[in-house]
């Protein structure tokens, strides 16, 4: 448990983000998820099997990986590089031969004091812009344990803490999480249970069931604010009727324990990653949404019986 609190796989630290609570940010992303949204567009956090992830663009073709490889999982294509996730063991020697950190591992073991001392560097901007740290994924309450120590530290340390969670995880496990949380961020999808289930791999129990426990509950006041994240995916999410469920469930059951409503528009930027995973995307060739459907959509939100005020757009591009 002790080493479990001290160390975690982490696929990506992200320094000065915009878009995972307020103010300027840094985002830690866990590997591992516990849904598996077809239209995921950080594909590699999905699974927690170690092994390497190749990015073209930095490769000067030097073969010298093909060369460390003894389980040959490096296979030279048309198109460029392939790592075989089967045969993969995740090793680390092709990143350590690369000259160029074309080859990198899907994600890093790090230790609390590195990973605590690495989001302390931002502080300056933290303190003017009103940001801090947020824990991401991937879904981080699957390595509760470090996250825990790690919002915890953070705090401690003066730093505002957001936890990004899509609420696929017991409800124990949640309330540890948001007791060290000055904020949580909220994914909710669907309100359709088989289409939840289609589209995610599982129903909506314990994601509402989670709400309802700790934010409609006795103690709802004492629970961090909510901001609630709803990702607008064509033909699935992205239907007036779909969205107008979602805040009529906001407005009924969680009243002003909600802070704000984020509508994200869909963007197909992740495509390039797919392709670089050796994976097939559901989405690929869908293009991003464009404002005229995103405000028809929010319109649908604002009159849903929530706040008008609460409802944001986000998404590449979009001023909200
Ligand atoms: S991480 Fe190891 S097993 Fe995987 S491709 Fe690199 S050298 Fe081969
Ligand atoms: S070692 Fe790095 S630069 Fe050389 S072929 Fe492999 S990925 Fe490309």
């Amino acid at each position: 448990m002790h080493e479990h609190r001290q160390q975690a796989r982490i696929f990506s630290v992200q320094r000065m983000s915009t878009e995972d609570g307020p103010g300027i940010r840094t985002t830690v992303f866990f590997e591992g998820c516990s849904l598996a949204c077809d239209w995921c567009h950080n594909p590699e956090s999905i699974d927690r099997q170690p092994r390497a992830i190749w990015h073209g663009w930095k490769c000067m073709a030097c073969d010298s990986c093909l060369a460390v490889c003894k389980r040959g999982a490096i296979e030279r294509h048309e198109e460029g590089l392939r790592v075989d996730a089967q045969r993969c063991a995740g090793c680390g020697a092709c990143s350590d031969a690369c000259p160029t950190t074309a080859m990198e591992p899907k994600a890093l073991v790090r230790d609390l004091e590195s990973l605590l001392a690495e989001v302390a560097r931002d502080r300056a901007y933290y303190d003017r812009s009103g940001g801090g740290v947020t824990v991401s994924g991937g879904e981080p309450t699957l390595q509760a344990p470090f996250v825990q120590a790690f919002l915890e530290a953070c705090q401690a340390a003066g730093l505002h803490t957001t936890l990004d969670t899509c609420g696929q995880c017991g409800t124990e496990v949640l309330r540890s999480l948001i007791s060290h949380a000055d904020l949580v961020l909220y994914d909710l999808k669907l309100m359709d249970e088989d289409s939840h289930r289609q589209h995610t791999g599982h129903g909506l129990a314990r994601i509402l069931g989670n709400l309802e426990a700790i934010w409609a509950g006795d103690d709802a006041g004492s629970a961090p604010p909510l901001w609630i994240r709803t990702p607008l995916i064509p033909g699935v999410t992205a239907t007036p009727a779909g969205v107008q469920a979602i805040g009529r469930f906001l407005a009924e059951r969680l009243g002003d324990r909600v802070q704000r409503w984020e509508l994200c528009a869909f963007n197909n930027l992740c495509q390039d990653k797919y392709q670089r995973l050796g994976l097939d995307w559901a989405y690929q060739g869908q293009a991003s949404m464009g404002m005229p459907e995103l405000e028809v959509l929010a319109q649908a939100a604002r009159a849903s019986g929530v706040e008008p005020s609460l409802v944001h757009m986000s998404g590449p591009g979009v001023q909200s």
